[in-house]
C-alpha cells in the first residue's frame, strides 16, 4: 500500500459512521487528511474552497443524494457507501458517474477494504485522465491540420469534422454531424435528383460518397482522388476543386472512415490561367502580322511564328534550331552582334537587312529583345522582324526625287542669272549713255526694265538661298563679331532705303555689348530682310527701331542670349497669319496697294537662325506695328575653332 497523503471529503449524516471512519483511520495510521461534511449543503461550501483527491459520500443525505454531488463535481473521484438495501440506487450512481461503491454492515468490516478502493480509484482517475488529455491532443490535432478531416460511419453518416472541413463548405458543426455525406457537403444531387446523392458519376461528392463506401466494404484506402464537384455553398453553385483521401479505421468498435478533403481550387486556377495565358500568347504569336523567332542561348532559332516563314519563304526544316546567323547577309551580321541588347526586358530595333531561302535580300526593321530567367542568365531572344522593303523602296525614289528637284532649280537659276546678267549689263550701258544719247522717255523705260532685272535677280538669289538651305548644303562661316559694329554696318547698308521709303531708321545699343559668334554676312541676310519688310510695311513717316540686347536668365547672371530686334510702326500682322509668314511662299493678303515680294524672306530668315541654334519671335497687332526678336545662343568659349573641336569630340564619344 503506498503511503501516500490524500486529502478525502467525507460526506457523512450519521454521527456513528463519521466516528467510526475516524476511529479506523487513526488505528490503521492511515495517512489520509480528512474532512468530513455532514450535508450536502455544507459539502458544497468545503468544495468551493478546498481541493480533494477523493470524495466518499453516503448515498442518502439529509438534503439529497449522491447524484447532488456527482452533478456538482465533474473532476474528482466519488466512492459512494451506501446502506445494505440501497445497493441498487447505489449501482445507478455509479453508472451516472461514481467510480466505486461499499456497502456499509453493522460490523463496520467495509471500511477494511476502504483503502485499497481508495488507491484503485486514484489509478483509475490517473489512467483517464492521461487518456483523456492523449485524445484531447489527437483531437486538436485533428481540428489544427489544414486539410479538412471528417469521419463516417458505415451509414455514411458523418461523425466528426474539423475546422477546415466547416471553413471550406462554409458550414457550422451542426449543418454537418450527424447528417448524410451529400446532404451534409451540398450535393447538389442530393438537393435537386431525387434519387439523392451518389447518382451521378460526375460528381465529386457523390463520388466521395461512393468511395467512402467501398473502403467501408473492401477495408482498403483510396488516395488522391480529383474532381471538381458543382456543390451548393451558400446557396449558391459552386464548383469546386476537391483532393479527396479516404482511409478505413476502427472507431468505438465500429467500422469507419477517415476522409481527407483538400481544397485544391486555387492551384487550379492557377494551372488554368497559366494555360490561357499561354494559349493567348501562342495565339498571338501565331496570328500576328509581323515576323516574330525566337532563339535560344546559343542564338539558333527554336521557334518561329507563320508570319515568318512567309517573309523568309522557309519551313520548319530549313529553321529548327538552325544558327540565327544564317538569316542575315554576314557583314549584317556583324551588326546585329554589336547591336545585341544585354539587358532583360531592353528592346532595341534596327533596320537591317534579311536573306530569303531563294536568296533575295530584304529590308527589314528587327526588335531585339533578350530573354533572362531569374539567376539573370540570358537564356535566349526575340526578335520581331517587320518588312519595309517598299518603305525603303519609297524613301529613296523620294529621294532621288528631292535630288532631282533641287538640281533642277539649281541649275535653271545659273541658267538665267547669266542672261540675266548679260541683259542688266546692256540696259546699263544704253542708260549711261556709252552707246549714244538716251532721251528722258527711254531713260524712264530703261530704269523700269532695269528694276525688273534687279527683282528677278533678287528672287532668283532667294530661290538659290532657300534651295541650299533646305538642301543642307548652307554652310555658316562662324566668326567672331563685334555687335556693335556689326550692327552699324547693317544700319549703314538700310538707311538710304528707308529714307527712300520716308521711314526713320533708328538704332538702340546697349552699353555692355561686346562680341558674339555667328556667321556675319548670313546674319546680315537676316536683318537686312527683316529691316526691309519693316520699312516696306511701314507707311510714310513711321519709324523702324533696331536694337541689340544680352537676355539673361537671371537679372545679374551671365548673358544667355544675344538678341536682335527690329520694330515697327507699320501695318501690323493678323494674329491668324502669325502662324504661317515663316512658310515658304507665304505673304499676307491685303487689301489695297500690293506690296513686292516673294514669300521666300521670312523662310530663309529661319532657317539661317536655325542654322545658327538660334530662335525667332514676333510680335504684331495690326494697324500698330510689328516686332521681331531674333536671339542667338552665346558660346562660353567664344572661338569658333573651339566649338569645332567640342563637337569632334561628341561626335567620336557617339560612334564609340
Ligand atoms: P515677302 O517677300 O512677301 O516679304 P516674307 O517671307 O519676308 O515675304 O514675309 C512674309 C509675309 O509676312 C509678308 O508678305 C508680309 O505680309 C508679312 N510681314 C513680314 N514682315 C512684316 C512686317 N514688318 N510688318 C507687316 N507684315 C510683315
Amino acid at each position: 500500500m503506498e503511503n501516500t497523503n490524500y486529502k478525502i471529503l467525507l460526506i457523512e449524516d450519521d454521527k456513528i459512521d463519521q466516528m467510526a471512519f475516524k476511529r479506523f483511520i487513526l488505528n490503521e495510521q492511515l495517512p489520509y487528511e480528512i474532512v468530513v461534511s455532514g450535508s450536502i449543503t455544507e459539502a458544497q461550501a468545503v468544495l468551493s474552497s478546498e481541493k480533494f483527491d477523493i470524495i466518499i459520500s453516503d448515498f442518502s443525505l439529509g438534503d439529497g443524494t449522491a447524484l447532488d454531488i456527482l452533478d456538482l463535481v465533474k473532476d474528482i473521484p466519488i466512492i459512494l457507501t451506501t446502506g445494505a438495501r440501497d445497493e441498487e440506487v447505489a449501482v445507478k450512481a455509479w453508472k451516472a458517474g461514481a467510480y466505486d461503491y461499499l456497502a456499509k454492515d453493522d460490523n463496520m468490516e467495509y471500511l477494511k477494504i476502504l483503502p485499497k478502493t481508495i488507491e484503485n480509484v486514484i489509478k483509475r482517475k490517473k489512467i483517464e485522465d492521461a487518456l483523456d488529455r492523449k485524445q484531447k491532443n489527437l483531437l486538436a490535432i485533428f481540428d489544427a491540420v489544414p486539410v479538412g478531416l471528417f469521419s463516417a460511419d458505415e451509414n455514411l453518416i458523418i461523425t466528426r469534422v474539423n475546422e477546415a472541413i466547416k471553413n471550406m463548405f462554409h458550414k457550422e458543426y451542426v449543418q454537418i454531424i450527424g447528417k448524410k455525406i451529400g446532404d451534409a457537403l451540398g450535393c447538389t444531387n442530393a438537393i435537386s435528383n431525387e434519387n439523392g446523392c451518389g447518382s451521378s458519376s460526375e460528381c465529386t461528392v457523390c463520388l466521395l460518397r461512393k468511395s467512402v463506401k467501398d473502403v467501408l466494404e473492401n477495408n482498403n484506402p483510396i488516395h488522391n482522388i480529383e474532381t471538381c464537384p458543382t456543390l451548393c455553398i451558400d446557396n449558391e453553385q459552386r464548383k469546386v476543386w476537391l483532393r479527396v483521401s479516404v482511409v478505413p479505421t476502427m472507431i468505438d468498435n465500429s467500422k469507419h472512415v477517415i476522409v481527407a478533403v483538400d481544397d485544391i481550387n486555387e492551384r487550379k486556377n492557377a494551372e488554368q490561367e497559366r494555360r490561357l495565358a499561354e494559349e493567348k500568347y501562342r495565339t498571338i504569336f501565331q496570328n500576328s502580322a509581323v515576323a516574330i523567332t525566337m532563339a535560344d542561348e546559343q542564338e539558333r532559332i527554336v521557334s518561329w511564328n507563320k508570319f515568318a516563314e512567309n517573309l523568309l519563304g522557309m519551313d520548319y526544316e530549313d529553321l529548327y534550331l538552325k544558327p540565327l546567323k544564317s538569316l542575315y547577309p554576314s557583314e549584317e551580321w556583324e551588326r546585329i552582334r554589336n547591336f545585341r541588347v544585354r539587358e532583360k526586358g531592353m528592346q532595341h530595333s534596327l533596320e537591317t537587312k534579311l536573306t530569303t531561302k531563294d536568296g533575295r535580300v530584304i529590308d527589314v526593321n528587327v526588335s531585339l529583345s533578350v530573354l533572362k530567367n531569374e539567376n539573370e542568365e540570358t537564356i535566349g531572344s526575340i526578335g520581331v522582324i517587320t518588312d519595309i522593303t517598299e518603305r525603303k523602296q519609297a524613301e529613296e525614289k523620294l529621294k532621288e526625287t528631292m535630288e532631282l528637284k533641287s538640281q533642277f532649280i539649281s541649275t535653271v537659276s545659273h541658267e538665267l542669272r547669266t542672261p540675266m546678267a548679260a541683259m542688266k549689263e546692256a540696259i546699263e550701258i544704253v542708260l549711261d549713255g556709252i552707246v549714244g544719247d538716251v532721251n528722258e522717255k527711254q531713260k524712264k523705260f530703261l530704269t523700269i526694265a532695269k528694276r525688273n532685272v534687279d527683282r528677278l535677280g533678287a528672287l532668283i538669289n532667294d530661290v538659290l538661298d532657300f534651295q541650299k538651305l533646305e538642301a543642307g548644303k548652307m554652310n555658316l562661316d562662324l566668326q567672331q563679331n563685334d555687335i556693335r559694329q556689326f550692327i552699324s554696318e547693317v544700319h549703314e547698308t538700310m538707311v538710304l532705303f528707308a529714307g527712300k521709303n520716308k521711314v526713320e531708321l533708328a538704332m538702340e545699343l546697349d552699353d555692355d555689348l561686346q562680341q558674339a559668334d555667328f556667321d556675319k554676312s548670313k546674319m546680315t541676310q537676316v536683318l537686312t530682310n527683316l529691316l526691309s519688310n519693316s520699312i516696306k510695311f511701314t507707311p510714310a513717316d513711321g519709324k523702324v527701331t533696331m536694337k541689340a540686347f544680352y537676355r539673361r536668365e537671371h537679372a545679374d547672371g551671365n548673358p544667355v542670349e544675344i538678341a536682335f530686334s527690329i520694330s515697327d510702326t507699320g501695318m501690323g500682322i493678323p494674329k491668324e497669319a502669325l502662324a504661317k509668314i515663316f512658310d515658304r511662299f507665304y505673304r499676307v493678303k491685303r487689301e489695297g496697294k500690293q506690296i513686292q515680294g516673294t514669300g521666300l524672306g521670312l523662310a530663309i530668315v529661319n532657317k539661317i537662325i536655325i542654322l545658327h541654334g538660334g530662335r525667332i519671335d514676333v510680335e504684331s497687332e495690326v494697324e500698330k506695328g510689328t516686332t521681331f526678336t531674333v536671339y542667338l545662343p552665346l558660346m562660353k568659349e567664344a572661338s569658333s575653332e573651339k566649338l569645332s573641336i567640342k563637337t569632334d569630340e561628341r561626335v567620336e564619344k557617339i560612334i564609340a
